[in-house]
């Protein structure tokens, strides 16, 4: 199965991905995280991108279909893939279209994941990461066990630069301008699979599955 996972931040693409690749083993590519990784690492690009990041500002276009393109060429995505925070403009859907037709894959579905604007907000401010390995925390709604410290490497766990209050402002509005309409190219392509991403993490799983055939 070859899909994009959709929807603004916070909509809790990154879970979901992950259930997703629990059963089907289909690799969960986040142009996020990988960018993440490239800041740590001191990377040229993630020189560049840091501050844009940081900002709630999108990274160029040139840089993300890079990204992509690479990480679609290795071994593991060949059974499929989950695209999570890409495309985010058109010229990286357009581009996505083009690279997947070089390399003989094709769309299975999109599944966006609609969640209103204050949930997310909500959601946003109470997020905690581990600077050391990434890992997701919700201060009330998914806590470490040991608050403020990662459960899987003790580390102090911190709030992103790009989760504090007005980042996420910015970000949202970000999606709004500039990501939403992707919704209406996928739907025009018969692609787009819309799921209410409120409530349990479980039974949003248990919904996608229904979407795309495999519950
Ligand atoms: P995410 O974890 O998907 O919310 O991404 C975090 C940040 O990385 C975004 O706010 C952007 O600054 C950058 N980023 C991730 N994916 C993309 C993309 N497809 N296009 C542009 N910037 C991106």
């Amino acid at each position: 199965m070859n899909l994009i996972l959709f929807g603004p931040p916070f909509a809790g693409k990154g879970t979901q991905a992950k259930n997703l690749y629990a059963d089907f083993k289909i690799p969960q590519i986040s142009t996020g995280d990988i960018l993440r990784k490239a800041v740590r690492e001191g990377t040229e690009m993630g020189k560049l991108a840091g501050p844009l990041m940081a900002a709630g500002a999108y990274v160029p276009d040139e840089i993300v279909i890079g990204i992509v393109e690479e990480r679609l060429k290795e071994p593991d995505c060949a059974n499929g893939f989950v695209l999570d925070g890409f495309p985010r403009t058109p010229p990286q859907a357009e581009a996505l279209e083009r690279m997947l037709a070089r390399l003989g894959k094709r769309l299975d579905a999109v599944v966006s994941l609609e969640v209103p604007t204050e949930k997310l907000i909500e959601r946003g401010s109470g997020r905690r990461s581990c600077p050391t390995c990434g890992a997701v925390y919700h201060v009330y709604q998914n806590p470490p066990k040991r608050a403020g410290f990662c459960d899987k490497d003790g580390a102090g766990l911190t709030q992103r630069e790009d989760d504090k209050a007005e980042v996420i402002e910015k970000r949202l509005k970000k999606y709004e301008t500039e990501t939403a309409s992707l919704k209406q190219f996928y739907a025009q392509r018969g692609l787009l699979k819309s799921i209410d991403g409120v409530g349990s993490p479980e039974g949003i799983y248990e919904d996608i599955k229904k979407a795309l055939g495999k519950a």
